[in-house]
Formats: structure tokens, C-alpha cells, sequence
């Protein structure tokens, strides 16, 4: 059984650079073999992909996360076009609209969330231009708005580009425009959280080939880690109760979820 964790964050503080390798390791030994980690900054960028260019399991995605768009130049685009453009980097993200936080001091809701949508559209643009697929982040207080408004966005870019909603939270029928789109979601730990009934339930109903593993390490540590820091090979414990919540087999699981990942991010089949 070989499993990939299709969204981390190998570049952040919480993984020390000395400490990669041996997290690797124990990844594999879980049965990871393939980790895609995203950058969600501009110094994020060079960090992700340089650990990209060390390790050859470690695929690179580069974005501005929607909480770092108030810290970031309206110049950026060119850099981000530059840093797209390494051969270790797979797909555009991890950018999106994240209305959970609050506006930071000095900006209004209004313009913040503003800035987000029209960094999500820039993204949009360059995943299309370079012919990469995009990872979208969505995070509301309540209810779905920043969903349906990152979903209104993807519509108009949907022809030429494919993009997964990573920790997907809601239920199978809101993921189903997305779905429609041509569009994926993926699961984190939480689906082995008992008081997320919603996320265990999507993951159970949604089509073979619709959706993706993953950690979002070091955040979201799954059962039986919960609170601890996450790694990439606790990747292994969603694919457990996923697997067995559809009763599939962690084989089947794997079979259809790498093949996923493979065409979504186009790194070939796991050898
Ligand atoms: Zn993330």
C-alpha cells in the first residue's frame, strides 16, 4: 500500500530543517511515499522548493495564502510567475479566501476579503496561463460564503484549470459544484474526529477519483495524535477510518486516491 499526503507544510517553523529527513522516514515507513508541501507566503516559496529540489519524494505548490495577502506587495505576481516555473513545483496554491480570521488593523472586512478574491483570481490566472491546477483554502465563522464565492470564482476559470478545496469540511451536496466543475476536494485528520460527523460522511459518499488524502501538517494532528503536532505520516490513520468507513480496503483506498493525485498534480504513477 502506498499512500501520498497531498497537502503539508514541510516549510513551516514547526519542522525544523534537521528534523526533515528523519519525518521523511518515518513518513515512508507508514507507507507515504509521496508528500506534496505548499508554500503560502513569498519567502514560503524559495523555502518549499528548495526542500522540493532535496528530496525527491517532496513535490512543491506555490501561493499566497488568503491570510498573508495584506503582507504581500501588489507586485508579486512576477515572483510567484518565476518560482511556478521550477520543475519541482506541481500546481498552483495554497491560496484561497479565508474569512474565519479577522481583518487585520488598519483594513476593513470589506477590503480584506476583497484583496483575497482578487489574489484568488490572479492565482486563477497563473494556473491557467502555466497549465498548473490550483489548491484553494476556504474558512468561514459560519456558514459557507467564502465556499460559494471561491466556487463563483473557480467557475469562471474552470475550462482551463482543475482545483481541489483542501480540508473539506461540509457535506457531499455542497461539494457536489465543485465535482461538477471537474473540481476535487480532500480530506484531513479531522475526519477522525468524533464531533465531524459531516467530514467522515462526505468522504464515505463521494466518488472514487473525486477525492484526495492529506495532513495540512503540522495543524490538524489526527486521532490517536490529536493536539500534537502533525506529520505527514499520519496520513496513514485518515486513510484507515476513510478506507473502512466506505469498506474498501486500505489497497482500494490507495489504488483510486494515488491515481488522483497523479493526474491532479501530474507526477506519475507511485513506483
Ligand atoms: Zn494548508
Amino acid at each position: 500500500m502506498k499512500l501520498t499526503d497531498s497537502h503539508c507544510h514541510l516549510g513551516s517553523q514547526k519542522f525544523p530543517s534537521d528534523e526533515l529527513s528523519a519525518i521523511i522516514t518515518r513518513a515512508k515507513q507508514h507507507g507515504i511515499e509521496r508528500m506534496v508541501t505548499l508554500a503560502t507566503s513569498l519567502d514560503d516559496c524559495s523555502q518549499n522548493i528548495s526542500i522540493a529540489e532535496k528530496f525527491p519524494e517532496v513535490y512543491a505548490c506555490i501561493g499566497i495564502h488568503p491570510c498573508d495577502v495584506h503582507e504581500t506587495k501588489n507586485q508579486y505576481i512576477d515572483q510567484l510567475t518565476n518560482y511556478a516555473k521550477h520543475p519541482r513545483c506541481v500546481a498552483i496554491g495554497e491560496t484561497g479566501l479565508d474569512y474565519y480570521h479577522p481583518a487585520p488593523k488598519g483594513w476593513s472586512t470589506e477590503q480584506y476579503h476583497s484583496r483575497q478574491r482578487e489574489f484568488l483570481r490572479q492565482h486563477f490566472t497563473l494556473a491557467t496561463e502555466l497549465g498548473k491546477n490550483i489548491v484553494i483554502h476556504t474558512r468561514d465563522r459560519t456558514g459557507e460564503e467564502s465556499l460559494q464565492d471561491a466556487i463563483n470564482i473557480y467557475r469562471d476559470f474552470a475550462d482551463r484549470t482543475r482545483a481541489v478545496f483542501h480540508c473539506f469540511p461540509f457535506s457531499l451536496e455542497s461539494a457536489q459544484p465543485i465535482l461538477d466543475l471537474g473540481g476535487l476536494i480532500s480530506f484531513t485528520g479531522i475526519a477522525t474526529f468524533k464531533n465531524a460527523i459531516t467530514v467522515l460522511e462526505t468522504a464515505t459518499h463521494c466518488p472514487a477519483g473525486s477525492f484526495m488524502l492529506e495532513t495540512d501538517s503540522p495543524y490538524l494532528a489526527p486521532v490517536p495524535h490529536r493536539g500534537q503536532r502533525n506529520e505527514p505520516a499520519f496520513t496513514y490513520f485518515t486513510a484507515e477510518i476513510i478506507a473502512q468507513a466506505r469498506g474498501e480496503s486500505l489497497e482500494e483506498l490507495a489504488v483510486h486516491t494515488e491515481a488522483t493525485v497523479d493526474e491532479f498534480y501530474g507526477i506519475g504513477p507511485t513506483k
